[in-house]
């Protein structure tokens, strides 16, 4: 028996599932996922000593690369200082200050410890901010695992959600409003029906959640304009989009001023941190300036902010983001080209490091258009691609990633391997 499958039986027994979030587990893929041992660049090494280059970096937050020198470097000089306080230290001064330099959106910002903390405690705001309850999301948008966002659509009309996992009470899914992706005539209808009543929409600005789906830039502007005439809080979910995308984030690349930001992921360089943030008249709502309630013991940790500045200060270097772009365009129309030779159905695309790939003749505009790929050549391709050291995320509905550890010679394995796979697809 390979040391993965042990420790997978091993890790069953007292972590359920065997897994501490439920897709590591390769439920939708299949198979025993590998346990990781460490990562250096773009690669990891399971608990077999098998290298991967691997396109998932830690679900996206990993822009730089395993175990980056001078992140690597920043968290140990912090941790030798004390893990953490709960109370205020001067580094938290310097990240809040980048994030409202790099995003005009940004007047204030707040630090957690996840994307979920940052999801829930922005909605928690607006909807202390408007004195309203309804809450629009997208369907096929993922926003953390608190309550209320928990809430799939039954189809792709307007409707009330019915909760999509077990435990949510109805009474709480009932006030989420569940619209299609891209769909600019509900967006409108639910704003003409709930007049005075949305607290806010929140939304990835472009989806990362069910594989990569891009906006369309009237849904985009439709968004920002209902909100601003209805007085409601545009709520820009760029957890994965944030410092992704662009240095800007997709705020910046879709020019939209949102009126409140999640951020996680690469904000953390790879460390427990999010944050939240937006317009000074809606942060003023937090306590301890106003009734909104939220606190973290570990909010702000030194350590994570140290991670969060040392990784900011490199992504921030002139020509970062056009090379990152640059090789995540290569990989996708290196595949692209691969499943043409091997007469596949496959298309793929990518915003900055992102990518999406799918087995589909063309992109998706929508949840429902995400469902219709196939998902069993989407397996059969992922697990060819693992057998041959690449790791994609085992899932035929989440994004990948590029980090700027990738080398030319790692997207040139990468699309030799993928040839081959296509090839046994065929
Ligand atoms: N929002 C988006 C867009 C995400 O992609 C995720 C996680 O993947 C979250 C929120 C939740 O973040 P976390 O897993 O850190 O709680």
């Amino acid at each position: 028996m390979s040391r993965n499958q042990t420790l997978f039986e091993a890790a069953c027994k007292h972590i359920p599932g065997g897994v501490n979030s439920p897709v590591r587990a390769f439920g939708s893929v299949g198979g025993t996922p590998p346990f990781i041992q460490r990562g250096e660049g773009a690669y990891v090494w399971d608990a077999d000593g098998k290298r991967y280059i691997d396109y998932v970096g830690s679900w996206g937050p990993l822009i730089l690369g395993h175990a980056h020198p001078q992140v690597i470097e920043a968290v140990q000089r912090a941790a030798a200082n004390g893990l953490s306080f709960g109370a205020p230290t001067a580094a938290e001064i310097d990240l809040a200050d980048l994030l409202c330099d790099m995003l005009p959106a940004l007047d204030q910002v707040r630090l957690v410890s996840s994307g979920t903390e940052a999801t829930m405690s922005a909605i928690r705001l607006a909807r202390g901010f408007t004195g309203r309850d309804k809450l629009i999301k997208f369907e096929g948008c993922y926003h953390g695992h608190a309550d209320s966002l928990l809430v799939k659509a039954g189809s792709g009309l307007l409707t009330f959600g019915n909760p999509s996992s077990a435990g949510v009470p109805a009474a709480v899914a009932a006030d989420t409003i569940v619209l299609p992706y891209n769909d600019v005539p509900a967006l409108e209808a639910a704003f003409a029906e709930h007049k005075g009543k949305i607290a806010a929409i929140i939304v990835e600005p472009i989806a990362g959640n069910m594989n990569l789906v891009k906006p369309s830039t009237a849904f985009v502007k439709a968004m920002r304009s209902l909100t601003e005439d209805d007085g409601a809080v545009l709520i820009y979910d760029e957890v994965m989009t944030g410092f992704r995308v662009g240095l800007h984030c997709a705020q910046g690349l879709h020019g939209i001023t949102p009126d409140l930001v999640t951020l996680g992921k690469v904000v953390g360089g790879g460390m427990p941190l999010a944050a939240f943030g937006g317009r000074a008249d809606i942060m003023a709502r937090l306590a301890p300036l106003g009734p909104v309630y939220q606190a973290g013991t570990l909010s702000g940790n030194p350590v994570a902010v140290a991670a969060g500045l040392a990784t900011l200060q490199l992504i921030r270097q002139p020509g970062f983001f056009e090379q990152l772009t640059a090789k995540t365009t290569q990989l996708v129309q290196g595949l692209q080209t691969a499943a043409a030779a091997a007469g596949e159905t496959f298309s793929a695309q990518s915003v900055g490091g992102m990518f999406g790939v799918y087995f589909s003749k063309t992109a998706p505009q929508s949840f429902s258009e995400v469902m219709v790929s196939d998902k069993a050549r989407f397996n059969a391709f992922f697990h060819a691609l693992l057998d041959e050291g690449v790791y994609l995320a085992p899932s035929a509905f989440e994004a990948g990633f590029v980090s700027a550890a990738h080398t030319d010679d790692d997207l040139t394995q990468t699309l030799a391997a993928a040839g081959r796979a296509f090839a046994r697809l065929a």
